[in-house]
């Protein structure tokens, strides 16, 4: 989401005739991006700002711009952020580009200016060679309260985007050569419940879909409870929206999972993987685990390993508890696990992964795959993703970005594929 919406500030500062550069101390204007999600993507920001404070000292000319979930769209929390950087010139809340825009001086647009919920986005633009791949946000914030989870705090509620937005602007990214879409919300299956009479996920799909220069179409990130019967039939029964759900399970213990208030139990989230598989057997699956969650005993742990080794997922992104300002846990659950613990925990859950990803992959070896070129490595090795989200790296080819491609895999690692191109077929 944050890519996303540092993509369309991008878009709208280049429309406005800035260049990119590479060169921070070069720069006329500044936007730093944020994320809060745990302490230490904040400690990132913290330091980042450091240097920056350093800049504008030298050079008062530099326009600081500080975009995100460091400020939200609480004014409290942004009166709070002023306060600490006073050298910060244009707030910027997480998918809102009004400010930058009225800085700008560029016409507001027609729709109520500030209101997320309406703001018809600019087109992401690239920042090396063409996008191939973009993202495409179609539910902002999240009103669902997991007890560790800052977003809603900072994102504010749920809100869908108007379809015909959405569609307008996918229409205008295939125009300018994107291939492929990730449709992007927290719990990105709610997509137009909150919006009386407005289409639903599978429907959207669907019409995204028929673009006719998309070759493919995804979606994330899903709430097991959330994924419909009609959602998998769909991505099933149609060809261009790939076999891959990105389903964050958090915890494989259900003691933890209620204390995350997850709403769902690991026999549910494993039986969801079932149908899954069942009605789409070469389905990619990624998940989310958080280890050290406060309470959680070394046999919680463990049913978080077993259950990732019974689901066998295709990726798994490890986070260690952090707690976050203002949220359930954070105020009522002491953070109990020590951080020797938390590490112990996440390099034992990494090293399973690793295991049980190196045997998964192994078999693909020899196997021919359909891959979207999504760039030119600087070795001239094209890279790329299989339908099931696999990142690849093809030799000898001379594909050209945003071609679909058939190549056989060389060498299958737990985290990449080598291919081939068949040059014989
Ligand atoms: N809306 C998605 C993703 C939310 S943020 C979902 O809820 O599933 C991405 C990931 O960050 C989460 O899936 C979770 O694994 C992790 N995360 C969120 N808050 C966290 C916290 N306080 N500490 C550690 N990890 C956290």
């Amino acid at each position: 989401m944050n890519e996303a919406d540092a993509l369309r500030a991008a878009a709208l500062l280049e429309s406005a005739g800035y260049q990119p550069t590479a060169d921070a101390q070069a720069a006329s204007l500044l936007l730093l991006n944020t994320c809060v999600v745990r302490q230490q993507a904040e400690d990132k920001i913290h330091s980042r700002l450091r240097y920056v404070a350093d800049l504008k000292r030298k050079n008062p000319e530099i326009v600081v711009a500080l975009m995100g979930c460091l400020m939200g769209r609480n004014p409290r929390q942004k009166q709070a952020v002023e306060q600490h950087y006073p050298f910060v010139d244009l707030f910027l809340p997480p998918s809102d580009l009004s400010p930058l825009r009225s800085f700008l001086g560029s016409p507001a647009s027609a729709r109520m200016p500030g209101d997320a919920e309406s703001e018809a986005l600019p087109l992401p633009a690239s920042r090396s060679g063409q996008t191939i791949v973009a993202y495409l946000p179609v539910v902002l914030g999240c009103s669902h309260a997991c007890t560790y989870c800052v977003i809603p705090y900072r994102r504010g509620r749920e809100q869908s985007r108007p379809a015909e937005d959405i569609l307008a602007e996918a229409r205008a990214l295939t125009e300018r050569g994107v291939r492929e879409l990730i449709l992007l919300g927290q719990i990105v299956d709610r997509y137009g419940l909150d919006r009386p009479g407005e289409i639903r996920l599978p429907e959207l799909l669907r019409r995204i879909a028929d673009l006719p220069a998309l070759h493919r179409v995804r979606f994330l990130t899903s709430h097991p409870n959330w994924v419909t019967e009609e959602l998998i039939e769909t991505v099933a029964d149609t060809p261009k929206l790939t076999p891959y759900f990105e389903i964050p399970v958090q915890a494989g213990s259900d003691a933890i999972l209620s204390a995350m208030r997850r709403g769902y139990t690991a026999a549910e989230y494993e039986a969801l993987l079932a149908r899954i598989r069942q009605r789409l057997p070469s389905a990619g699956i990624s998940t989310d685990m958080i280890v050290g969650f406060p309470g959680e005993r070394a046999e919680d742990f463990d049913a978080s390993l077993a259950l990732m080794e019974r689901v066998n997922p295709d990726m798994i992104r490890i986070a260690k508890y952090s707690p976050r300002p203002l949220t359930y846990s954070a105020r009522h659950l002491p953070d109990n696990v020590p951080e020797e613990e938390k590490e112990r925990r996440r390099v034992a859950l990494e090293r399973q992964l690793r295991r049980t990803l190196t045997a998964k992959n192994a078999p693909l070896k020899g196997r021919m795959v359909e891959i979207l070129v999504e760039a030119v490595e600087k070795n001239g090795r094209r890279y790329g993703r299989t339908p099931d989200y696999k990142p690849v790296f093809i030799d000898h080819s001379n594909a050209t970005p945003g071609a679909l491609v058939q190549a056989r895999i060389t060498w299958a690692g737990p985290f990449s594929l080598i291919a081939e191109e068949n040059r014989s077929s």
